[in-house]
């Protein structure tokens, strides 16, 4: 049976042109710097995000806790917002890894006011921790694929050049900020020292993100990198499909967000249904089904029944998430299996 996977943007199956560009891609031993698709790859990814260089990792949470190891010193802090992925679904990889602390600030809808970042600065004094590094979620995943507006980019920017302090953007869905905000990616990235993005999630390519930065940082990345193991040989397979991925995937993501306002729109005009509208910026729905009497759970298992599958849990949250296989009738669908089960 065939389901509508709204679970998230990584359920994403890679294209036909990516299994055909990966099947003839040119390959080399990466360790030693000698795969050309990976060479090609990187330079790519650091020319569309203007900065000096780019590496390929396995994984955004691989991503993430090497910028965050080459940024710090452990007994360090850095500043993250509450309910960011480094801080909830990374293992406490920046304690065990990098050995820092995080300062945890809360957001509105997962975006940290600058001077709050500001006041959460450690003063140089004998007694505290260095703060070492900002951390920015854009979009931010767990407040409904919210977008760190400009405005609040450049404060945030301004405070850490002011105290010396660089900035770690956790990209992973930083094309859908840009495609939300109507700006390059290359504009989001001026006001980061570092940034991690997903090729596996709404751009489709079956493994890896890249973190780019200066050719200082991405050597200093490098080292961490072989260190959690990620020195992979022959890695212009994946990095075959990431091109791909960077050459057709990111100027679509549009599309996505237009069919999660369809269906949040929809799902919103359902008795017991609620929605935060403002939060539905991009490829992502957070929905209250509290007045529907039943938990997370429930509700996904009833989607399931009717070939449709959602990420429940155990409080009144679903989440609905719209990527490239996800069609304007799959949302149709979804609406009408939504009211059957209200209804009932
Ligand atoms: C998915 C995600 C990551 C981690 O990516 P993985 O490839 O799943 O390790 C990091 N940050 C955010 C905001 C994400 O949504």
């Amino acid at each position: 049976m065939k389901y509508i996977d709204l679970r998230s943007d990584t359920v994403t199956l890679p294209t036909q042109e990516m299994r055909d560009s990966i099947c003839h891609a040119s390959v080399g031993d990466d360790v030693y710097g000698e795969d050309p698709t990976i060479n090609r790859l990187e330079e790519m990814a650091a020319d569309i995000f203007g900065k000096e260089a780019a590496m390929f990792v396995t994984s955004g949470t691989q991503g993430n806790q090497i910028c965050v190891m080459s940024h710090t010193r452990p007994g360090d802090e850095i500043i993250l917002e509450k309910k960011c992925h480094i801080i909830t679904y990374e293992v406490g990889g920046i304690a065990r890894l990098a050995g820092v602390q995080g300062r945890l600030l809360r957001g509105k809808k997962g975006i940290m006011d600058p001077s709050d970042i500001e006041a959460a600065i450690r003063e140089d004094d004998i007694h505290q921790p260095k703060t070492s590094l900002i951390c920015l979620e854009n979009t931010h995943n767990r407040a409904g694929g919210t977008v760190i507006p400009i405005d609040v980019l450049k404060g945030t920017y301004e405070v850490a050049k002011k105290h010396n302090i660089p900035i770690h953007m956790d990209g992973a869905r930083i094309f859908n900020a840009a495609s939300y905000l109507k700006v390059s990616v290359k504009e989001i990235a001026s006001y980061a020292d570092s940034v991690m993005f997903c090729l596996s999630k709404g751009l489709c390519a079956p493994v890896g993100s890249i973190v780019v930065g200066s050719k200082d940082f991405i050597l200093k990345a490098r080292k961490f990198r072989k260190m959690l193991g990620g020195g992979m040989r022959q890695a212009g397979f994946l990095a075959a499909a990431g091109i791909v991925a960077l050459e057709k995937m990111t100027s679509r993501l549009s599309e996505d967000h237009n069919n999660a306002r369809i269906l949040a729109e929809g799902l919103n005009n359902i008795p017991g249904v609620n929605i935060d509208m403002e939060t539905v910026q991009t490829n992502i729905i957070l929905c209250d089904i509290s007045g529907l009497k039943m938990s997370a759970n429930e509700f996904s298992a009833k989607l399931y029944e009717k070939g449709i599958r959602v990420n429940g849990g155990s409080t009144a949250t679903v989440r609905f998430v719209t990527h490239y296989w996800i069609t304007k009738e799959d949302i149709n669908t979804v609406l009408e299996a939504v009211k059957a089960i209200a209804i009932k």
